[in-house]
């Protein structure tokens, strides 16, 4: 007997077929006789859907509320599971975020767990229920209802795995697993048996929306087994592993590509010592997330400095920026919503150079100009103009033959 924690997105609890379907699979799993704890996402639209109404009444819906509101979502796909299992003969006991004990930061609508009480669900466990617990929501200390961030009901799944120390936390989606890169993409994308946490969370971290980051982050600190499967049928999915247990160093394993950030560039910055801390101070402050920054060295005493952030934070970004900008004594503020960032991830990156250059010659070649570059170990990440997204990963993904070889 184990104790196996499903994860079901968006669109594998979409319809109420879906949804039975999912109590099939639940059910199975559990008259074999194993603990199962089914985390829920919202059906899929449903959190779109409850954050367009928000921006209906209100042109600029304070976190506090949006989370009251958007965390609905996830609690109407707890309830018509735990019915759906009831006609298959399962007892069930549903659980909010606020009901388990999620514990988290205030910092809504993007909030960090910061404990989980795993005894109510192991008190349901123990009367041979099936806990059904909301994804995406948490609780504060004070008892306000928080969310964990777009795609965060894996990290919610993963969480809960650790805190129960399950013997596995299995991702079910709408695709077959993780593959070399987004298969709705890239047509020869190639499914992946095995993928290190280190290169997982290096996609992850870079937009592929497979899995949410910081499940990536939680299952490799707390050693949490994790596997990503379709809901739609029963392969066997894609296994994310230690390092020690994966057998070889790819150069490339896999390409992401993340259409959610934006670009900032500050123009003409007297460059002092403090000029970059006086900077990123605000906007760390803000909890604005910068990702990439371009730096030159200055020219005549004066340097353009340009940065990514996310595009729900732009608005803000620019306040922040125009403000700084009077400050130093800067020129122009300008921004774009129109780049996309493409990284290419792979342990062999360590040992192998050249990466970065075969990736810019191969889209030079193409014409597609790149505006930013950051890297890591592992991975050489690169922000390109938005309509060049597609065919850049494409372009990449064959100039690395991702496509060829075992899965
Ligand atoms: P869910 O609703 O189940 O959480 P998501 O939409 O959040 O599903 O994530 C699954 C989607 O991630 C897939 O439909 C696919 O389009 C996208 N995706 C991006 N990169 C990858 C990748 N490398 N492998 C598999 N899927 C990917
Ligand atoms: N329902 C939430 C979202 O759409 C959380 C999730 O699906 O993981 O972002
Ligand atoms: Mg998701």
């Amino acid at each position: 007997m184990a104790l196996i924690v499903h994860k079901y997105g968006g669109t594998s609890v979409g319809d109420p077929e879906r949804i039975r379907s999912v109590a099939e699979r639940v059910a199975r799993v559990k008259r074999a006789g194993n603990d199962v704890v089914a985390v829920v996402s919202a059906m899929a639209g449903e959190t779109d859907r409850l954050l367009q109404l928000a921006h209906k009444v209100s042109a600029d819906p304070i976190p506090q509320h949006q989370d009251l509101l958007v965390s609905t979502g996830e609690q109407v796909t707890v309830g018509l599971l735990s019915l759906a299992l009831e006609s298959l003969g399962l007892a069930s006991r549903g659980f909010l975020g606020s009901q388990v004990r999620i514990v988290t930061d205030e910092r809504h609508g993007k909030a960090r767990i910061k404990r989980i009480d795993a005894g109510r669900i192991r008190d349901a466990l123990k009367k041979g229920e099936v806990a059904i617990i909301a994804g995406f929501q948490g609780v504060t200390e004070q008892g306000a209802i928080t969310t964990i961030g777009r795609g965060g009901s894996d990290t919610s799944a993963v969480a809960i795995a650790a805190a129960l120390k399950a013997d596995v936390c299995e991702i079910f989606t709408d695709v077959a697993g993780v593959y070399t890169a987004d298969p709705r993409i890239v047509e020869g994308a190639r499914l992946l048996r095995r993928m290190t946490y280190e290169e997982m969370l290096e996609l992850a971290d870079s937009g592929a929306k497979v899995l949410h980051n910081r499940s990536v982050e939680i299952a490799a600190r707390f050693r949490v087994p994790l596997v990503v499967r379709s809901s739609f049928d029963d392969g066997e999915g894609t296994e994310i592993v230690p390092e020690e247990e994966s057998m070889e160093e790819t150069l490339v394993s896999g390409i992401s590509l993340d259409r959610k950030e934006a670009k900032v560039a500050i123009r003409h910055v007297p460059d002092r010592v403090d000029m970059p801390a006086r900077i990123f101070r605000p906007l760390a402050e803000g909890d604005i997330n910068v990702d990439m920054i371009l730096m030159n060295v200055s020219k005549e005493g004066h340097t353009d400095v340009s940065f990514t952030v996310p595009k729900d934070d732009l608005k803000r970004a620019i306040t922040i920026a125009e403000g700084v900008a009077r400050e130093l004594g800067a020129g122009k503020v300008e921004a774009s919503a129109d780049i996309a960032k493409i990284a290419v991830v792979g342990l062999g990156m360590r040992s192998h150079a050249g990466v970065a250059h075969t990736m810019f010659s191969a889209l030079a070649k193409e014409g597609v100009g790149i505006q930013m570059i950051s890297t890591s170990e592992i991975k050489v990440a690169m922000v390109i103009d938005i309509k060049y997204a597609e065919l850049a990963v494409r372009i990449l993904h064959d100039t690395f033959e991702l496509g060829k070889g075992e899965t």
